[in-house]
């Protein structure tokens, strides 16, 4: 069966006016998709454009400073680039939804849980109050509150985190949107909440067929969720690969750096390895490779020119210039 697409984001650029004349690279065009019921997860540190990524998608870019300046956002084959702010209102929390890392700050305290869940029913929709309220209290249910119909009369601050994080999922799947985009939903929450709220999202994907967009910088989350993995470094694609391949045969040297900085049952190590230095800003990356500074592995050839993203092995691209496309690495010895 073919593939369908769900999202395509070609040569994205979202830049940002920082001071008088400089401007800051935060994604700088960047390409890549997901596929109808498909869990992409991008990963990198902060700084690296994940989450504007994330922002771009929904058209959230604070402008100014911000703003999205080439390239193009299809979800299902329409270009989101194009849509008035009109449609755009329209498309959010409809065809596409967000979960935030805190969920306080999209969950408004002055009103009940039940309020704010059912309003896409109503404003989407078109829903009666009492079937949105109907199909609320169901949906509370199916994210796991035992008690739904007392959740539906409480306020945000009467729930725990976790809690609070159920209600965003339920508010996000309300009206089963073709994608949601989680920006790290799980940072906020203690470990054992974590792996329930992950075990929800999936959960949930499964019953509504949506697909999801995992920003995160946690490799253990990417673990968890996602079928394939896009690594993110200052504002480019640096590596993509399902994830499985990721994990048993990473090559681009950062990749390599953030695996060896995640913590392994089967080794016992004293101190986990780290990746020297930070991210660039985005005003001044380096020339050539913008992750050279950082890299052990680094020569001149590296920051002559910015190394192209190539195919390297089946369905895994990467950004260095140990990697010719043979699939085999190039030897710089
Ligand atoms: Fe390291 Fe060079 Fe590859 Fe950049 S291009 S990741 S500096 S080896």
């Amino acid at each position: 069966m073919k593939n369908e697409t769900i999202l395509d984001v070609k040569g994205l650029k979202t830049q940002f006016q920082v001071g008088k004349n400089k401007i800051a690279k935060a994604v700088d065009g960047i390409d890549f998709h997901i596929n109808k019921g498909e869990t992409v997860a991008i990963v990198g540190e902060s700084g690296s454009g994940k989450s504007i990524t994330a922002l771009s998608i929904m058209q959230l870019i604070p402008s100014p400073p911000g703003k999205i300046v080439e390239g193009s956002i299809e979800l299902d084959g329409k270009d989101l680039l194009k849509y008035t702010e009109k449609q755009m209102v329209a498309t959010r929390g409809n065809d596409v939804a967000m979960i935030f890392q805190e969920p306080m700050t999209s969950l408004n305290p002055v009103f009940t849980i039940g309020t704010q869940v059912s309003e896409p029913l109503i404003k989407h929709k078109k829903l009666g109050k009492v079937e949105a309220k109907k199909q609320t209290i169901e949906m509370l249910k199916l994210v796991g509150f035992p008690r739904a119909e007392q959740i539906y009369h409480e306020y945000p601050h009467q729930l725990s985190g976790g809690m609070r994080q159920r209600a965003m999922i339920a508010m996000a799947l309300t009206c089963a949107p073709k994608l949601i985009i989680a920006d790290e939903p799980t940072t906020a929450l203690d470990v054992t909440i974590q792996a329930q709220i992950l075990d929800l999202m999936l959960d949930m994907k499964k019953k509504t067929g949506s697909s999801i967009l995992m920003i995160t910088h946690d490799l253990g989350v990417v673990a968890e969720t996602a079928d394939r993995v896009v690594v993110m470094y200052a504002g480019q694609v640096v590596e993509m690969a399902s994830v499985k391949e990721l994990f048993v045969n990473p090559k681009h040297p950062y990749t390599v750096g953030l695996l060896n900085s995640m913590p392994k049952i089967e080794e016992d190590v004293e101190r986990l390895e780290s990746i020297p230095g930070m991210v660039p800003p985005a005003h001044s990356f380096p020339q050539g490779c913008r992750f050279a500074p950082r890299c052990k592995h680094a020569m001149d050839k590296c920051t002559e020119a910015l190394p192209e993203l190539v195919e390297d092995g089946k369905n895994h691209e990467v950004r260095c210039v140990l990697f010719d496309g043979s699939g085999k690495g190039v030897s710089h010895v």
